[in-house]
């Protein structure tokens, strides 16, 4: 059977009508033999072949085919004559019976698409910075040129403690840090966790954000274009195109927000929302606010920064509808990243 042939739906109606059909023991051992056999069992052969299909189809065809083994395992193990003693005969040890597999460990599918977005930044010669996740009003907003007036500061986004330090609600901080550390011209990547007052299906109190920032001589908007250009197709394919919509951001100037065509429709979709964009993240040049108060020249170098949610890029990326299944630690979701 080949994989890409293979209809889920059908295989599933197929094996519960024969599952209906067994009237012995001996019809129970041959019938789990042919569907979960380590030699030529069908369910051994489709998660043999998922290895080799193409990287688009893997989230599908890998939720599906993991559907298709839990309901085989499951309706066996439950059925009646599970429990029923075989003959005499086959009562003897039988070594052609699977072995015992122990559940193997594997990355979970944020880090695994963190390391993915980590790597282009690496190899683009991005320096990676961590930093406090508590953090103090200075770091988190007032170096990033965001006053106590501003409405981002409001305690209903934000995780107080009663010292006034706060959960960070951005890594931007750790960019702060980083430039009072180091002399332009670099280029840096923060990744990391963040914290903010909000719980809903595309909301998470806690969730992972990655931030950039480079600064030099001569950097323009250009640089900042194509670069989130560059990123986006080694994302979501070759095929992608960019949009800038011109934005508002305390610590950049001017400012964007970016979408990238959707990577799963050419004509709209319920991804997109049927507009065949997808936004994807925040950027902009640097205000030279920022930079005067970490003591860098705004006069002499210009930079650009941009902030993305790593859930949000995750869940398009995978085609995930609901951001909580991430931390539920549910095997049932994670188990079909393993082989990623
Ligand atoms: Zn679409």
């Amino acid at each position: 059977m080949n994989i890409m042939e293979w209809d889920s739906e059908n295989a599933s109606s197929t094996f519960l009508a024969q599952v209906s059909d067994l009237a012995a023991k001996a019809d129970w051992e041959n019938l789990r033999v042919a569907y979960l056999g380590k030699k030529n069992g069908l369910v051994t052969d489709l998660v043999e072949q998922l290895r080799n299909v193409p990287r688009e189809e893997k989230p599908r065809l890998g939720k599906a085919v993991n559907q298709f083994k839990s309901l085989v395992e499951k309706t066996l193990q439950d059925h009646p004559l599970a429990k029923v003693e075989s003959s005499a005969a086959q009562k003897v040890f039988d070594y052609t019976l699977p072995g015992y597999q122990p559940a193997m460990g594997s990355l979970h599918p944020l880090t695994l698409i963190q390391d993915r977005m980590v790597e282009f930044f690496v190899r683009q010669g991005y320096d990676v910075a961590e930093g406090p996740q508590i953090e103090t009003a200075y770091y988190n907003f007032e170096a990033l040129n965001t006053p106590e007036s501003h409405p981002a500061r409001d305690e209903q986004d934000t995780f107080y403690f009663p010292d006034g330090r706060l959960l960070r609600t951005q890594t931007s901080g750790v960019q702060i840090r980083y430039m009072e550390t180091h002399q332009p011209p670099f280029r840096m990547i923060a990744p990391g966790k963040v914290y903010r007052r909000d719980d809903d299906i595309t909301h998470s109190p806690m969730f992972h954000q990655l931030e950039g920032l480079v600064v030099g001589e001569g950097i323009t908007f250009s640089d900042l274009k194509g670069t989130l250009q560059a990123f986006s197709r080694y994302l979501f394919g070759p095929e992608t195109q960019i949009r800038l919509r011109p934005s508002y951001f305390p610590f950049t100037e001017p400012s964007a927000e970016v979408d990238v065509s959707c990577p799963f429709c050419s004509s709209g979709c319920r991804t997109c929302k049927q507009t065949r964009w997808l936004e994807i993240l925040g950027s902009g040049m640097v205000d030279d606010n920022v930079l005067k108060g970490v003591g860098i020249d705004p006069e002499r170098y210009t930079g650009f920064a941009f902030g993305m949610g790593i859930e949000r890029i995750a869940m398009l990326a995978l085609g995930i509808p609901d951001i909580r299944w991430f931390y539920q630690n549910d095997r049932r979701f994670l188990d079909p990243f393993s082989w990623r």
